[in-house]
């Protein structure tokens, strides 16, 4: 029998309606993988006895003839997102051990539709990072190397475990949030598909905030396919979320092989940074071509604002995480250090339950909300934002369908390789990806081809608000013409 942890997401839903194995069969083989994998990191925690409960479910539902659209598909979470009786704790020491006694609105949706939750995974702590190197539960490894080389590498981050576990075949699909980047820069990095829908496309009840006005949930997938079956299941009003949009969930997988012919795809200019290097400019090119080739037409664009993006967004995202990571002080959840009075208890607790990364983004946040400092950065980044999200309300007035950037600067770094020194170093990842979040703007990672040392590069399609059905298109025309990028197996 064929290694059933290999199969796409849609071949295996096919297997399953065809009964040519059972939802059990496949949850006990990602269980398996998962236990082989372990150096990798990708899950802070397995939680195989709901997992095979869910699949003996999914089975008697496809036996009687009435399975939902993921029954008996095996997903991993990523450890940002409530679940009910099972631990979440945002991959921070100040969650202890906190287990919610409820259920994120996108994962029910999941389990709604016949999902089973292999587990929950690793990430940077409350999403805070670009390399998964900030998780109290240590690093992530990638499971790609470079061409003879033993050297670990990051997965990405922050929704590195998500990224890993698919890309190592350790579950057909995996959720993640997008702040500044997270979902696609990671699968990037990993070879795999990733894509951020429109702010208000997915409901955020129940994922642990890091940024409300730029937080967004979205699929990972080995295809672009899969990554479209997810999205329907995840999209949707909740009227528990006052920033999800009402509107119809279209299905996403219809938009997969309809013809791009006559599509305007927008090159923005400003994004040929200084420096860039000369892979990923041939990488960028290579994919212009593949849409040209497709009927798609190329037309170079301006996003003026663009440079201001990341420092803008370094402003907005540390301000709205002080704001949320407020409620952490030793009272309500998990991890308490005493202290003498009810100030100190509160001081102990943050200073010993946060790691460094997040303890920074509170201090720059706290800054700039202060009242002295207020106008000079926190509200003109507001304003910066404003003219970003213009930039792309022009280009699209001008008929553009969707815009074809790099996804990274770069392929996947050696743990510890960057950031150590001068934190901006990380951040610097971040530069083709912050604009979508400070847009509202769907983005999607598809890889395109590989660095001269072997690892995955991925390009970003940025499409209108609510078409991801566009982005689908186009992403397949890339993957077909890309191919598909499998990691040599050596952790087992
Ligand atoms: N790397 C960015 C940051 O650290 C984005 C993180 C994210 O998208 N959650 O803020």
């Amino acid at each position: 029998m064929t290694d059933l942890t290999s199969l796409t997401l849609a071949d295996a839903r096919e297997g399953l309606t065809q009964k040519s194995f059972t939802a059990l069969e496949l949850t006990d083989a990602h269980l398996a993988a998962m236990e082989k994998a372990r150096v990798l990191n990708a899950y802070v925690l397995e939680t195989p006895e709901q997992a095979r409960a869910q699949a003996r479910a999914a089975d008697a539902t496809i036996a009687k003839g009435n399975a939902g659209p993921l029954a008996g598909i095996p997903l991993g979470v990523k450890d940002l997102f409530a679940t009910t009786d099972v631990r979440a704790t945002a991959c921070s020491k100040i969650l202890g051990n906190f287990i919610p006694p409820y259920e994120s609105t996108v994962t029910s949706q999941l389990w709604r539709d016949g999902a089973v939750m292999l587990g929950k995974l690793n990430c940077d702590e409350f999403a805070m990072g670009s390399s998964n190197e900030t998780s109290a539960f240590g690093p992530v490894v990638n499971p790609w190397r470079r061409e003879g080389s033993d050297t670990n590498l990051v997965p990405g981050g922050s929704s590195g475990g998500s990224a890993s576990a698919v890309a190592a075949n350790l579950c057909l699909g995996a959720t993640g949030t997008d702040t500044g980047g997270s979902i696609r820069q990671p699968a990037a990095f990993t070879g795999i598909v990733g894509i951020k829908p429109t702010y208000g496309r997915c409901s955020r009840w129940g994922i642990v905030a890091f940024a409300s006005s730029l937080d967004q949930a979205g699929p990972f997938a080995r295809t672009v396919r899969d990554t479209a079956i997810l999205m329907r299941s995840m999209a949707g009003h909740d009227p528990k979320d006052t920033t999800s949009v009402d509107r119809p969930v279209p299905d996403y997988e219809a938009a997969i092989g309809k013809s791009v012919k006559g599509m305007k795809i927008g090159i923005p200019k400003e994004y040929r940074l200084d420096g860039m290097s000369g892979e990923i400019a041939k990488l960028w090119a290579q994919g212009a071509d593949w849409l040209k080739a497709a009927g798609a037409e190329l037309v170079e664009v301006s996003l003026p604002y663009t440079k201001y993006a990341l420092p803008a967004y370094y402003v907005v995202a540390p301000a709205e995480a002080s704001s949320n990571l407020a409620r952490y002080d030793g009272v309500r959840y998990g991890a308490r250090v005493n202290g003498k009075n009810i100030a100190e208890m509160y001081e102990n607790t943050r200073a010993a339950g946060f790691g460094p990364e997040v303890r920074r983004r509170i201090m720059i946040g706290t800054y700039v909300l202060s009242a002295g400092y207020y106008d000079a950065y926190y509200l003109r980044a507001q304003k910066v934002r404003t003219l970003i999200k213009k930039d792309f309300e022009d280009v699209f007035a001008k008929g553009i369908h969707a815009i074809l950037t790099p996804a990274t600067p770069s392929a996947a770094f050696g743990i510890g390789e960057k950031g150590q020194a001068d934190p901006i170093e990380m951040y610097l990842n971040d530069i083709f990806t912050v604009t979508v979040n400070m847009a509202g703007l769907p983005g999607i990672a598809v890889p395109a081809g590989k660095d001269g040392q072997g690892l995955p590069l991925g390009l970003q399609l940025i499409g209108r608000p609510f078409d991801e059905e566009t982005l689908f298109s186009l992403g397949e025309v890339i993957e077909q013409s890309a191919g598909h990028f499998t990691a040599k197996k050596w952790w087992v």
